[in-house]
């Protein structure tokens, strides 16, 4: 990392922090009910795994693999479905867990597609979300942390592979990337 990293935009004990109370949240909300929480791969593993262990919730967990971004930090437009649910969800209380909701495009895709295959219910659950995203038309019931227009790595977000093991949301050098 080093030089890499302008600065730590969100440290590992606010993501934690922040993790509790959405998951006090969401347990009320599913009490009594069969929750499936479905990570959108890559950059949502980590927090389904951290979420998944601070839900008291017993969830089924799923996962999506889909494309918007490239190598690059541009969003191409073009959505692809890289890995399909596993499961199917007709009738089933869907969660979908994301690390990051920018321009909403990826999201609205996967809601429109999620939301044909008939569940019973379906939210979102983002730990980060920034201002264009604001500005679209979606439903996002959690949010963790609104960010500024800032292309960020760690916790699961990448810049061409790298940095998602970092434990904490940094802002990459402009450098790094060309900017
Ligand atoms: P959207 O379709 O909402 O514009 O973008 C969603 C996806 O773009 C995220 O799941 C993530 O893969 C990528 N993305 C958007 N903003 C950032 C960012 O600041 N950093 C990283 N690493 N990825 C981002
Ligand atoms: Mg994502
Ligand atoms: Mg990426």
């Amino acid at each position: 990392m080093g030089t890499d990293l302008k600065s730590v935009l969100i440290t590992k004990e606010e993501i934690d922090a922040k993790l509790a109370e959405l998951a006090a949240k969401i347990d009320a909300e599913y009490a009594g009910k069969d929750l499936l929480i479905v990570g959108v791969l890559k950059g949502a593993v980590m927090v389904m795994a951290d979420l998944a262990r601070a839900l008291s919730t017993p969830v089924t967990m799923d996962w999506m693999a889909v494309s918007s971004y490239g190598a690059g930090t541009q969003s191409s437009g073009v959505v692809r479905i890289l890995k399909d649910l596993d499961t199917d969800i007709k009738g089933k209380h869907v969660l979908i867990v994301e690390d990051i909701i920018d321009s909403g495009l990826t999201l609205s895709w996967l809601l429109s597609n999620l939301g044909s295959r008939e569940p019973a219910s379906l939210e979102v659950c983002t730990l980060l979300r920034k201002p264009e995203a604001a500005k679209v038309a979606i439903d996002v019931k959690w949010i963790g942390f609104d960010i500024p227009n800032e292309f960020v790595v760690g916790y699961g977000l990448d810049y061409a592979e790298k940095y998602r093991n970092l434990p904490f949301v940094g802002t990459l050098a402009p450098h790094v990337y060309g900017g």
